[in-house]
């Protein structure tokens, strides 16, 4: 077997030993970083829910003891109220191309997506405007947030239909938006096939039908350069337990345009995003930043871990952080058209390098019993119904040799399986 797509730089393979490629990697000092599992030999699930760094530990450790063991609730007033701003213009920087003020982290992905999708639509609404556009197989929470606002506010959805193993493209959504559209959500990366849309393009087309959108970032934050601002994007929502090894249910990240933000209201007011918190003021008045886009009580402790892996991109750079992505994903796609694609396995992520993000999705039939054996195994790759499998390749924590060793593991159950029937 040969690679066929030969990669940039540093990874432009010789062969396809994966402890050559693994010596070769310009990153090779970060998966040693990261905390190792008793048991698992291959994690494939990165995009999902990242690993903890080892420095987390210690992190943790400092904060029960030091900031809230010591400091008590004199850590607000010392660190914790600006948390939600300060790590924002930090995400915003190092993975979002945005300046200062625009990003706030709080609440989840979902709530922060109700959030900027209402406040998108209240405002077209004010103009006329009442469609949302979403695309039919986008994560289902997006989809289940669009239809409830839509309910809520009396506005119409407008469905795009997209192909499971592609996602929105310029020319699906032109014919779609116009006068009557208020707002277009669209996921950056498409959590089933891994598609990458084009931001700077899609958001173009939206705006030339007068409209706002919503970028979905979950899949593209810490693993894709992004630059919300060059795009002129509105407002986009991520995750941060995925590519920025927050921990589970760390909470989400919003990017709002500060040309926006003195226009805009988001729907739940809280004490939290007023402009004077502790006046006690008898009537909500919405803070003039993006502090507005907050409700309630940060969760502070949920912002630790991710704060050790912004560090570790800060230090390896969204540039070659890129740039290893999809060496992996050229050697997943080389290991699966050897060993898998014989065996009836359908690759589902699209072949060029510009379209493609962070994953490398597989259908065939018995995936899921597939990925049942697998995890009995150590290797973790996760099933999305009803019949994907996703490679997932955090670049910062995911080795070459744990590429091959998972993609062998497919292979193997896949034939114990056919043995069996
Ligand atoms: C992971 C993910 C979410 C998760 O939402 P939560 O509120 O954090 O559960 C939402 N949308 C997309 C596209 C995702 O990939």
């Amino acid at each position: 077997m040969t690679l066929d797509t030969a990669a940039p730089g540093d990874y432009a393979a010789d062969g396809t030993d994966p402890a050559v490629l693994d010596a070769a990697d310009p990153l090779a000092s970060f998966p040693p970083r990261f905390l190792p599992s008793d048991d698992v030999v291959s994690y494939l699930d990165g995009n999902s829910l990242g690993r903890p760094l080892a420095a987390t530990l210690g992190r943790l450790d400092r904060f029960v003891r030091h900031d809230w063991g010591s400091r008590l609730i004199r850590s607000w007033d010392e660190q914790w109220m600006d948390l939600p701003t300060t790590l924002g213009d930090r995400i915003g920087a190092l993975c979002l191309g945005a300046a200062p003020g625009q990003t706030v982290v709080a609440d989840s992905t979902t709530v922060l997506l109700y959030k900027a999708i209402r406040a998108a639509l209240d405002f077209g609404q004010r103009s006329g405007r009442s469609e949302i556009v979403i695309d039919d197989d986008q994560f289902p929470t997006d989809r289940f947030v669009v239809e409830g606002i839509a309910e809520e506010r009396g506005a119409t959805i407008r469905w795009i239909h997209v192909d499971k193993t592609l996602g929105v493209t310029p020319d699906l959504l032109a014919p779609v938006v116009g006068p009557s559209t208020a707002v277009v959500v669209v996921n950056h990366i498409s959590y089933r096939s891994g598609f990458l849309a084009d931001l700077a393009e899609v958001t173009r087309v939206v705006h030339e039908a007068g409209a706002l959108i919503v970028w979905d970032l979950c899949h593209s934050t810490g693993v894709v350069p992004i630059e919300l601002d060059a795009a002129g994007v509105d407002f986009a929502v991520g995750c941060t337990y995925k590519y920025l090894n927050g921990g589970p249910g760390a909470p989400a990240l919003a990017y709002v345009a500060t040309r926006l933000l003195d226009e805009l209201a988001q729907p739940i007011q809280g004490w939290m995003g007023a402009a004077d918190v502790f006046s006690m003021a008898p009537a909500y008045e919405p803070a003039p930043s993006i502090r507005r886009f907050l409700s309630g009580t940060p969760p502070i402790l949920g912002m630790l871990a991710m704060q050790d892996m912004l560090d570790a991109i800060e230090e390896a750079g969204i540039e070659a952080i890129r740039a290893k992505s999809l060496a992996l994903t050229d050697y997943a796609f080389a290991l699966a058209d050897a060993w898998l694609v014989p065996l009836g396995v359908k690759t589902a992520t699209p072949r060029e390098r510009g379209m493609r993000g962070s994953h490398v999705t597989l259908t065939h039939p018995s995936f899921r019993e597939v990925t049942a054996l697998l995890w009995q195994q150590g290797v973790v790759p996760d099933f999305r119904g009803p019949d994907a499998l996703r490679i997932g390749l955090s670049p910062l924590s995911t080795t070459f040799v744990e590429v091959q060793v998972g993609v062998a593991a497919i292979r193997d159950a896949l034939l114990t399986l056919e043995e069996e029937s």
